[in-house]
């Protein structure tokens, strides 16, 4: 089982105790205290404290500066206090693989039963070969370690792959973690590839490294304690995708039907590599979002007819049978049934055969992946499309492709063929943080009878309330999110989705 640790980093020893007791009561199996972030550091008496009184296990550590800590005197200082905290019942110590020999020349004849020696690299630029990586473990092991750490930090998502590797052959207990925000899988996926530790903090603010998680993260949305070595992996591919709901809404519908699966974030630089590093059927299935989504296209060996024709992909599953990679779209299904479900209720309507958008104006914000699956739905529901895009020419060759009309952004301010328009943002204009921008004027607004935006994160865009204020009846993205969501569910399970729980904790987590 890998252990949940809580980095402790408070200056003082009152605030390190605090922090034990909330790492306690949070789920934590044991706490790292670092004594080199506490400002004043008086052996003797803080250690009776932080390690005598611990309300569970820790594993002490002094990091100097030279491995990336806080600490700037000499190792006799600093040895003496880790020697303490072991004598006092600490039950790790951990020491850096540079001055390992000397430490453990020290402690050989004290060392008590329980104790655990945890020898330690880090590597703040990058991550070495697979090659190197091992020979690494081996000294490690050979300087006398019980436990073998190697942190290493992420260039690319592809370098946690060989860390992987490397802890699922590794003949002792091993901590194994990539930092940064591409090596954050190191971290989620610990108990499947055997890691012995994962950190987990307190909260943003308090990480000891580049790229951990919080605690309540690791075990209430990713729910790493369920996590094993079966344990099939899905994720969502993007670049920037730390601000994703996806793996919220995901993992806690994985959970609501006993699926033995995690949903990941997967910051991707390029897909290609991306998808050839991780080839195994334990990945068994991918979301892609900006920039990803027509790249995507070209990576898959086989293209639903429809992602196709829309020339987008947001959703990748590996078929069981021959690892073969098949893409589908669930966007467009999202946001066409959301737009059309919001116009029904605003007319008081049920479903009838024909769709409410046949024969409407249906201008479109954009020509990315989002723009195509709208642009392809409406035109498949009788609307007239009218594409306007910042770069003109993608507009134009998305209008030409559908059957539709291009316009410039600017053009779009005066572009009023009839009343009672469909208006759709596809950019992302008025997304958090940028929440004051918005992809057309308020003026311009009142040519329109219904408004979507494809942008969820706030729920209430700009251009929603202004639209609102116009009379429009408005359609949030977040209706969109959590179909595609919902579409993506039933294609990585073949199970029906659990609307009313994925919608109650889109909303709660939005
Ligand atoms: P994409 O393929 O990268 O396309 C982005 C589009 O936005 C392009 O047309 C781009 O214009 C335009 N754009 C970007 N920044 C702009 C700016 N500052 N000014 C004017 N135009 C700008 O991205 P995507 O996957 O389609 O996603 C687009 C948005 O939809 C994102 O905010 C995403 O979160 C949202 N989305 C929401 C859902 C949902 O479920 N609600 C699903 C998918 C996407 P150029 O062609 O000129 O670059």
């Amino acid at each position: 089982m890998t252990l949940l640790c809580v980095p402790l980093v408070a200056k003082t020893v009152e605030q390190m105790m605090a922090d034990m007791a909330a790492a306690k009561a949070r789920g934590a199996d044991l706490v790292e205290i670092r004594l080199d972030h506490l400002s004043d550091f008086e052996p003797r008496r803080d250690l009776h404290l932080l390690v005598g009184d611990r309300p569970l296990p820790v594993l002490v550590t002094y990091r100097p500066k030279w491995e990336g800590g806080e600490y700037e005197g000499d190792d006799k200082q600093r040895f003496e206090a880790l020697c303490l905290a072991m004598e006092l019942g600490a039950e790790y110590v951990d020491v850096e693989l540079k001055v390992a020999d000397d430490f453990v020349r020290l402690i050989s004849e004290k060392k008590p039963d329980n104790f655990k020696l945890i020898i330690s690299s880090h590597n703040y630029q990058s991550t070495p070969s697979s090659e190197e990586l091992s020979s690494l473990v081996a000294r490690i092991q050979a300087a006398g370690a019980d436990i073998v750490k190697i942190a290493t930090t992420a260039v690319d998502i592809v370098d946690v792959t060989r860390m992987f590797q490397v802890i699922v052959h590794c003949h002792v207990p091993m901590i194994g973690l990539v930092m940064g925000e591409r090596g954050l899988i190191s971290r989620l996926l610990c108990p499947k590839f055997g890691g012995y530790l994962t950190f987990g903090t307190l909260g943003v603010g308090k990480e000891s490294a580049p790229g951990q998680p919080t605690i309540s993260d690791l075990l209430n949305v990713y729910n790493i304690r369920q996590i094993g070595a079966d344990t099939k992996i899905f994720g969502i591919v993007g670049k920037p995708v730390g601000h994703s709901k996806s793996p919220v809404l995901l993992n806690a519908a994985f959970k609501s039907v006993g699926l033995d699966a995690v949903y990941v974030p997967l910051l991707v630089d390029d897909l290609v590599n991306f998808l050839n590093a991780y080839s195994s059927t334990d990945f068994a299935g991918f979301s892609c979002t900006i920039p990803h989504k027509e790249a995507a296209v070209g990576c898959c060996d086989k293209v639903d007819p429809i992602a196709k024709s829309i020339g987008a992909v947001n959703t990748i599953i590996r078929r069981p049978s021959d690892g073969k990679l098949i893409g589908y779209n669930t966007d467009y299904v999202g946001a066409i049934s959301a737009i059309e479900d919001g116009i029904r209720g605003s007319q008081g309507v049920g479903k009838e055969t024909v769709s409410p958008l046949a024969g409407k104006v249906f201008v479109i914000i954009g020509a990315g992946g989002a723009g195509k699956a709208l642009a392809y739905g409406a035109k498949e529901k009788g609307a007239k499309v009218v594409i306007a895009n910042r770069t003109y020419e993608r507009a134009r060759e998305l209008a030409n492709l559908i059957g539709g009309h291009a316009l410039t952004l600017a053009e779009l301010e005066t572009f009023h063929p009839e009343d009672g328009m469909i208006l759709a943002n596809t950019t992302s204009i008025g997304m958090q943080p940028n929440v004051n921008e918005t992809p057309i004027s308020k003026l311009a607004l009142g040519s329109y009878s219904v408004v979507f935006d494809a942008v969820y994160t706030p729920k209430a865009t700009r251009l929603l309330r202004e639209a609102e204020e116009s009379g429009a009846t408005v359609v949030s993205g977040l209706e969109m999110f959590i179909r595609q969501a919902m579409g993506q569910f039933e294609l990585f399970t073949n199970l029906t989705a659990p609307e009313n729980l994925m919608r109650d904790t889109a909303m709660r987590y939005t």
